[in-house]
């Protein structure tokens, strides 16, 4: 059968929509502050692969790590406060550096830049993630480069995307993008030879297998933010929606030009063939869940093998409390969950109905 996947590197020159997300380290001058030479760089490689003009030949989007390191340059602290709202004071700080920097980069070669900064609650909210999602299409009919962070100034650590990476992923899916591509200061994802050292830049990455899963922890993978295990959790949301993801050098000029020539450089994650449709990819990866569902053999082969709704018939346990409408994960009977979806039934009403027939079940709701 053929592999329709984008396995072939040839098949990148062809896509159209770009996440590129920039990590603090590729943004950060050997002596601390801003890389702005560096930025100057990227910036036309960005522009190289959008093509000049009010039309873009290709939409490119940056998520953009680095308000608090440029927050700690800027206000001269050595170090990352260890208390939150000192921590949230400097990346309000730092957020200004970073958009100044990038603002003049790229205005120097004729674009303009728009800042959007967003945090766990417009990625769980169906209408405010959409509202994001129209307000990314704007601006992409304006011309602009849309440049993404995290609102550090205000989510908390547990209502934290927490990373770049993985808020790069949430993006991609978002924005409905062709391709993700991180850059960061390693060349890729790299083998872990048997002495525990670092092997082999991998080209492309298959599947995501419990082996690979584990070449994150590998010593000295990888000296970035985030880590390869963020990047590979990204890939994870990223390929399992049908979008390809690359781990490459930031520090590798003309970078973004190259990956999308179709050279070998960095590691190629191959996106499922399928793409998952918009409403989809918000229920499997961005919205948050609020409970668990425990359904027998005969609902999951059901939901699994042919696509089919959930029937209260199937449900044995439900855990936690959920109202209609709410995310909630689907699990066999040993825990294990294997699907997200969106309930109809509270948390309350589905323990009541569990096990039951439609006819007993709408009895048993008062004939609803
Ligand atoms: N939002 C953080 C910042 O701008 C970075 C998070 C990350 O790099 O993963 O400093």
């Amino acid at each position: 059968m053929k592999d329709d996947r984008m396995t072939d590197r040839g098949q990148l020159s062809r896509l159209r929509r770009i996440v590129v997300k920039i990590g603090t380290n590729t943004l950060t001058a050997p002596g601390g502050g801003i890389a702005h030479d560096w930025m100057q760089a990227f910036a036309n490689d960005a522009a190289a692969i959008r093509g000049s003009g009010s039309v873009a030949a290709r939409d490119v989007i940056l998520v953009s790590s680095g308000a608090i390191g440029a927050g700690c340059s800027r206000m001269k602290l050595t170090a990352r406060p260890a208390l939150v709202p000192e921590r949230q004071a400097v990346a309000a700080v730092g957020q200004v550096s970073l958009m100044r920097a990038w603002e003049r980069a790229f205005d120097s070669i004729g674009l303009f830049v728009g800042q959007m900064l967003l945090t766990k609650d417009e990625l769980n909210d169906r209408l405010q993630y959409l509202n994001a999602r129209n307000t990314l299409s704007a601006l992409f009919n304006y011309g602009a480069i849309p440049i993404i962070n995290e609102n550090d100034t205000v989510s908390t650590d547990e209502l934290k995307i927490g990373d770049n990476d993985t808020l790069s992923a949430h993006i991609a899916l978002l924005a409905d993008a062709d391709l993700l591509i991180l850059l960061t200061d390693q060349e890729g994802l790299g083998d872990v030879n048997p002495d525990g050292s670092l092997g082999e830049r991998i080209s492309v990455v298959p599947e995501l297998t419990n082996e690979v899963m584990a070449l994150a922890g590998g010593k000295g993978s990888t000296f970035s933010v985030g880590g390869m295990g963020t990047k590979l959790q990204a890939a994870r949301m990223a390929t399992g929606s049908g979008i390809p993801m690359v781990i490459a050098s930031g520090q590798r000029p003309g970078v973004l030009e190259s990956i999308l020539s179709g050279d070998d450089i960095g590691t190629l994650f191959p996106g499922n063939s399928q793409r998952l449709a918009a409403r989809k990819r918000w229920i499997a990866f961005s919205v948050d869940s609020s409970g668990v569902i425990i359904v027998d053999d005969g609902a999951r082969d059901a939901i699994v093998g042919k696509g089919k709704s959930l029937l209260a018939v199937g449900i044995r346990g439900v855990e936690g409390e959920f109202a209609s409408g709410d995310a909630v994960m689907i699990a066999g009977l040993d825990g294990t969950p294997f699907a997200r979806a969106l309930v109809n039934y509270s948390s309350d009403e589905l323990k009541i109905v569990k096990g039951m027939k439609k006819p007993a079940m709408i009895d048993a709701l008062g004939g609803n």
